[in-house]
């Protein structure tokens, strides 16, 4: 088939668009290249953990005013920690930082994918092991000083389908006991604090240690390092296993334990 002139010109144009705002990016400073978004939208869908309060938008106004003007603004209400949020080491380690205290630059840095899928398609209850990040740095080279670990479970193709993707739609205290998603080990997150001077971490699941988790081991190693971790992850099955940057906004809570996160991968340009 022939493409209409005006369809290819109109192809052309939004191409060298997207190269100029590319070619801007690049020499104000910014990485270039392809931008996910790993973040989920907020609204009455957001997945929170079975005892949180959800998220809740309501309308102040909408509409046009008796100036003649359109105008809307809304307010909101949610717990810290559900959708796409950042735990601040202070959610399980006294004295450790609080979502406002935790440096930007911290949140910012070269981004690696560790893929677990292969584990938890047939365990929704699998411990993502250090033997996982030996394998991962076998074929791709030992984890560098100051990245951010990326996990994928897979998880994140339930996302948010509360039944599958947490293992339980049900709300309250009772319902902690019937969560089933994979998380990470908590020698595995010792190894890493320790062993590995990385920045932060996060996953495509609902929180770092798994969720049958009773003492939250992995949380604790972690932030006792003041390493943050980033939960329910969006689009991790588009990044590569590395060759990306990572930047991760929480909201600047002062003396939060975590808050909503606007995080962004931009992958390294293509050659
Ligand atoms: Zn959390």
């Amino acid at each position: 088939m022939k493409w209409p002139s005006s369809l290819l010109s109109l192809g052309l144009i939004a191409g060298l668009a997207a190269g100029a705002a590319d070619a801007q990016r690049r020499s104000a400073g910014f990485p270039s290249g392809t931008i996910v978004d790993l973040s989920y939208p907020f609204d009455s869908a957001t997945v929170y953990w079975p005892t949180a309060e959800t998220f809740h938008l309501e309308k102040d106004f909408e509409g046009t005013t008796e100036q003649g003007y359109y105008y809307s603004a809304y307010r909101y209400s949610a717990a810290e920690h559900g959708g796409t949020h950042i735990d601040a080491p202070v959610h399980f380690a006294k004295g450790r930082n609080t979502v406002d205290e935790i440096p930007l630059e911290q949140l910012m840095g070269p981004g690696i994918v560790v893929d677990v899928t292969k584990h938890c398609d047939s365990n929704p209850d699998y411990l993502i092991t250090e033997s996982d990040f030996k394998d991962w740095e076998q074929r791709n080279g030992k984890i560098a000083a100051g990245t951010i670990v990326l996990l994928r479970t897979g998880f994140g193709k339930f996302y948010p389908d509360r039944k599958k993707y947490l293992g339980t739609e049900k709300r309250g205290a009772g319902a902690v006991a019937n969560l089933h998603f994979p998380g990470l080990h908590s020698d595995a997150a010792r190894w890493l604090s320790q062993n590995r001077n990385i920045k932060a971490i996060g996953l495509d699941t609902a929180s770092i240690d798994y969720g049958q988790s009773k003492l939250f081991e992995s949380h604790r190693a972690l932030f006792a390092s003041d390493i943050p971790a980033f939960e329910n992850l969006a689009n991790l099955d588009k990044l590569p296993a590395r060759g990306f940057s990572v930047i991760a906004l929480p909201m600047k809570i002062k003396g939060g334990s975590g808050g909503p996160l606007r995080i962004i991968a931009v992958t390294a340009k293509r050659k």
